[in-house]
């Protein structure tokens, strides 16, 4: 069953603040040198309870999964961790990985 898109999108919404609300209350205890107990945990937002991950499947059919495994309302399989480089070196680095690159690279070594 395939959730509402403005639903979906709310949920998700929340999901991002979550984490990141989350994220931010961690970094600032993690920044005191874990000097005072750890942070309570933040209220799970409500509509994001039974939030399902609905990525298409090779089946075709929507995955079924708890979506709530990541920021981004998908599922372990579906989500993702990595993002893909965010600072200038990285994105560098990872512009010298593809087959094209490396033919470019050779023909204008010296
Ligand atoms: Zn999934």
């Amino acid at each position: 069953m395939i959730t509402d898109p403005v639903l979906r999108a709310e949920q998700v919404k929340a999901l991002k603040a979550f984490y990141r609300d989350a994220k931010v209350k961690y970094k600032a205890w993690v920044a005191g040198g874990y000097k005072q107990p750890a942070p309570a945990c933040l209220p799970f937002p409500d509509i994001c309870i039974g939030m399902k991950c609905e990525a298409r499947t090779r089946s075709g059919a929507p995955c079924k999964n708890n979506g709530t495994d990541w920021g981004n309302g998908r599922c372990k399989h579906h989500g993702g961790a990595s993002t893909g480089p965010v600072t200038p070196e990285g994105k560098k680095r990872v512009s010298m990985n593809g087959p094209s690159n490396k033919v470019l690279e050779a023909l204008t070594k010296p």
